[in-house]
């Protein structure tokens, strides 16, 4: 049998493949790498698709994030040693971002549900010194809820949506990345928009932040040979910017047929070994990560990888247990704990086929 790789890069550009020669060789035959027409397109188009005021195109998605908070730091509306609040359970780019800035990270544990964060536990980790909320969309599903902006407002935080795994992900109509004060998303070439190479974004439609954020994206100039601060070279580039206009206008269909997998997945896997995502709203979710939990996960997983199936782990360890981040290695997130020790990730993307995810479900369907 045909293994199913966890993710056909190869498959999913070939997709695309006749509308992204054409772009890469646009740009190729312009002369023109950096800040230009293609990027100021996409930036106008995802602005546009988000639902903000700016967009404003970076080297990827840490970046994004790390540039908003450093913004913020300039702004004066955060200071050095202030706290933000994040889920325990994300992925490591959330935190960094955080203490890149010398801002401390205040890990919450997240819904043993949803796999987002607990906004019931989020209140009570909130002191003199918090100034954010970064939540983050894990796994393609929205993590916004009516009590975080409630809190945000109580509390005057600004609410940053780390969107890296959401893109085209709604609640209401309204798109994420467009639900908080500002937003990174990231292209890295396996996220649900993906570039062929890193990229990244940020989105908000403050225009005080936007103008700062693109001045610190630009070694801190916004006037040729003009610094204001010691800033970063972070730049979305221009044939990354013409590949993202392509794959931009088929992303809602891609994450359609992401949804049809997941559908498929969810009716079908019958196991009780196996416990499956808590899906209330379909619009959103937007599957970047199809995460299914069993107390016999390795077994399970061995069992997939003999098989030839590709299925992964997102994440293994925590962050609060990796090495990065010694001083927190004696913290205990039982939940976090859990979600680690039990998820598997099943492939999806907009290429599986149906065959390929039938077999998948019969695998699964014969642990016994
Ligand atoms: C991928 C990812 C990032 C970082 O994006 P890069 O483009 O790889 O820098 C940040 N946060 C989350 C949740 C991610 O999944």
């Amino acid at each position: 049998m045909k293994p199913i790789k966890f993710l056909d890069l190869q498959k999913i550009t070939r997709k695309y493949s006749a509308e992204i020669h054409q772009a890469a060789l646009r740009v190729i035959d312009s002369g023109w790498y950096l800040l230009g027409e293609e990027t100021g397109v996409f930036e106008k188009k995802y602005a546009q698709y988000i639902g903000t005021q700016y967009c404003i195109g970076v080297a990827n998605g840490l970046d994004a994030l790390r540039i908003i908070l450093r913004a913020y730091i300039e702004m004066g509306v955060m200071n050095e040693g202030d706290e933000i609040i994040v889920p325990a359970n994300t992925f490591i780019a959330s935190i960094i971002a955080i203490t890149d800035n010398r801002l401390v990270p205040v890990l919450v544990e997240p819904d043993i549900e949803t796999y987002q964060i607990d906004d019931t536990k989020i209140e009570s980790a909130i002191t003199p010194k918090t100034k954010g909320i970064m939540i983050v969309h894990l796994y393609g599903q929205c993590a916004y809820t009516d009590k975080v902006s409630e809190l945000c407002k109580k509390y005057r935080l600004k609410l940053i949506e780390d969107n890296a795994q959401a893109s085209g992900c709604r609640l209401n109509g309204r798109t994420t990345g467009s639900l908080g004060d500002a937003a990174g998303h990231s292209f890295y070439p396996g996220k649900n928009l993906g570039a062929l190479g890193d990229g990244g974004a940020i989105t908000t439609s403050d225009r005080l932040l936007a103008e700062k954020v693109r001045t610190l994206a630009n070694y801190g100039s916004s006037m040729k040979y003009v610094f204001e601060y010691r800033g970063y070279n972070s730049r979305l580039d221009e044939l990354q910017a013409a590949i993202l206009n392509v794959k931009l206008v088929r992303l809602d269909e891609d994450n359609q047929r992401r949804k049809e997998i997941a559908r498929y997945y969810l009716e079908h896997i019958t196991n009780p070994e196996v416990v499956l995502p808590v899906v209330n709203d379909w619009e959103a979710h937007v599957f970047h990560l199809f995460v299914i939990r069993s107390v016999r996960r390795d077994e399970l997983l061995r069992l997939l990888n003999d098989k030839g199936v590709q299925a992964l782990i997102h994440y293994p360890v925590p962050p609060h247990k990796q090495k990065a981040y010694e001083g927190w290695n004696h913290l205990h997130f039982p939940v976090t704990e859990q979600i680690h020790r039990e998820v598997i990730s099943l492939p999806i993307s907009q290429v599986i086929t149906d065959k390929e995810a039938e077999t998948v479900v019969n695998i699964i369907n014969t642990l016994s």
